[in-house]
């Protein structure tokens, strides 16, 4: 496996509140990657870490063959590496495709941006058809796909997702997580999901990671990972 991204012995919080330490973990070209764990185990201050809009208190991040740790959030998202916000933040006064529009807005992606908004409403039909709607009338799984399709926008190679089955129907839930594995699959993108849906995160995950406060305690492919007693007790409820 050829890591895309390896994050190696990151430590950061929140002022003198440390919440990550020593966390190392690596996400592989086309790899499906998911971090499962509780409520406030730091899965959030992970991404935005590795996203640059937290500085990292010792450690190292490359992405793509560089060192991205320090770097101003905007030159991550420049270098191929996404992230989609918990919710997804969109701009609820503009339209569908006025925001996926915005995700273009970097150099290497505007020049695209016909091309990719025409592949986006292919893999995303719902969209196509209300492009001309506003973003705040959406239901919660049509933003949330809204939210990632915006993030295809501007041409990633590795994208992350931040609880995209919260607040979701169990059926949208299970439709999300096949829609994401699709467009991984057919746009050769790279996943790093974080979730406390721990079942279905790892259920389409090749390899996972279990956070407990602030520490990466298990790792494995998701089906040892869902076979584990131990995770099985603490977060499937068997
Ligand atoms: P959740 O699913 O609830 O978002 P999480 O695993 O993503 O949980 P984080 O949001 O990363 O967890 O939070 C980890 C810890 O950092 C928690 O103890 C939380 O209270 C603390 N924390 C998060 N954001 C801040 C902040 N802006 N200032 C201070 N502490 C914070």
């Amino acid at each position: 496996m050829s890591a895309l991204l390896t994050v190696d012995k990151i430590s950061s919080g929140y002022g003198d509140i440390p919440v990550l330490r020593d966390v190392s973990l690596q996400v592989g070209s086309n790899e499906i990657v998911s971090v499962v764990g509780a409520n406030g185990a730091g899965k959030t201050t992970l991404l935005r870490s590795i996203a640059g809009l937290l500085p990292c208190t010792r450690g190292t991040i490359q992405f793509d063959g560089r060192r991205i740790d320090g770097l101003p959030a905007h030159q991550v998202v420049v270098r191929g590496l996404v992230m989609v916000p918990e919710g997804g933040r969109l701009f609820p006064f503009m339209s569908v495709q006025e925001n996926l529009e915005l995700g273009a807005f970097n150099g290497s992606a505007r020049p695209q941006l016909q091309a990719t908004l025409e592949e986006v409403f292919n893999l995303f039909p719902i969209l196509a058809s209300r492009r001309g709607q506003l973003a705040g009338s959406l239901s919660g799984g049509e933003r949330q796909m809204c939210a990632i399709a915006r993030a295809v926008m501007s041409q990633p190679k590795l994208l992350m997702l931040d609880e995209p089955s919260l607040g979701l129907s169990p059926l949208m839930v299970e439709r999300m997580f096949e829609i994401i594995a699709a467009l991984a699959h057919s746009k050769r993108i790279a996943v790093l999901l974080v979730e406390q849906n721990v079942g279905d995160a790892l259920e389409m995950a090749h390899r996972g990671y279990v956070v407990e406060r602030g520490q990466i305690v298990k790792t494995g492919s998701g089906p040892d990972l869902l076979a584990d007693p131990e995770v099985q007790q603490a977060y499937l409820g068997l």
